[in-house]
């Protein structure tokens, strides 16, 4: 088929479907119509009612190059603006004309078991990152609050002891997912989730649940082109970028 058939037959198909459109539309404004209401408008309160947000990519608190030489602009400008972005509009597609739509991504993680998998994987991609970005700083030498740093001390022996406990869970989780620290009511605990599961979902209550005072991406798209397949430097990077008066102030003020 040359270019200008090929057109004619796209044209006449796209006439075709539009004279079908137009033979349902009919059919349907036909059919709700009655005297009552001739113009088959919609009759309840229905449309009134707000749409439910879509979330949104937040944006980044400081500049992509902001975290350089630790986490360079490049695996920060592709992460942030192409998979975080895809994480929103596929949650986003996947709520749309649920019943879930509108929920908060807290009441999601909440009932997770319960949802597709695109809501899993999308709804915890969407709040990962976006607690992730909020952990990172380009400020160096932020320090732990002195209840967070006694907590530390009481759960790992010092924050030596902490940090290579992190890195131990942060290395030794197989394929793609997250270390965490969280807040639990026996103390602070380390652990790791697979994909972009989290501490908030209840699929994690045994293996990983708690509070989330931090995490760290351990998934290769957050450190290969920096640090291919180096992923303990990256893990050792993460320490001079991490914002610990924001853990703290998870730690304060946390559930
Ligand atoms: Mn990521």
């Amino acid at each position: 088929m040359n270019r200008r058939k090929w057109l004619k037959a796209a044209g006449s198909y796209t006439a075709g479907l539009m004279a079908l459109g137009f033979s349902i539309r009919s059919f349907a404004q036909t059919a709700d119509s009655d005297s009552a209401n001739p113009m088959g408008l919609a009759t309840s309160s229905e449309h009134l009612k707000p749409k439910p947000m879509p979330f949104e990519l937040p944006a980044l608190p400081y500049a992509y190059n902001a975290l350089e030489p630790h986490f360079d602009a490049m695996t920060m400008e592709i992460h942030h603006s192409k998979h975080h972005a895809a994480y929103v509009n596929n949650l986003n597609a996947a709520l749309l004309g649920t019943p879930n739509e509108g929920k908060s991504l807290e009441e999601l993680m909440a009932i997770v078991s319960t949802l597709p998998a695109a809501v899993r994987n999308n709804g915890g991609g969407h709040f990962n990152h976006s607690l992730f970005w909020t952990l990172l700083t380009p400020q160096a030498g932020t320090k732990p609050s002195a209840s967070l740093e006694a907590a530390i001390t009481e759960a790992f022996g010092n924050m030596d002891g902490f940090k290579e406990q992190f890195a131990k869970a942060a290395m030794s989780r197989f394929g793609s997912g997250w270390a965490w620290l969280c807040r639990t009511e026996n103390g602070l605990k380390i652990c790791s989730t697979a994909n972009q599961d989290n501490p908030l979902m209840d699929t994690e209550k045994a293996n990983c649940g708690g509070y989330p005072l931090l995490g760290l991406d351990v998934w290769e798209h957050s450190y290969y082109l920096k640090y291919q397949n180096r992923r303990a430097d990256y893990v050792t990077a993460f320490w001079n970028v991490l914002n610990w008066e924001l853990v703290s102030d998870r730690y304060e003020s946390g559930q």
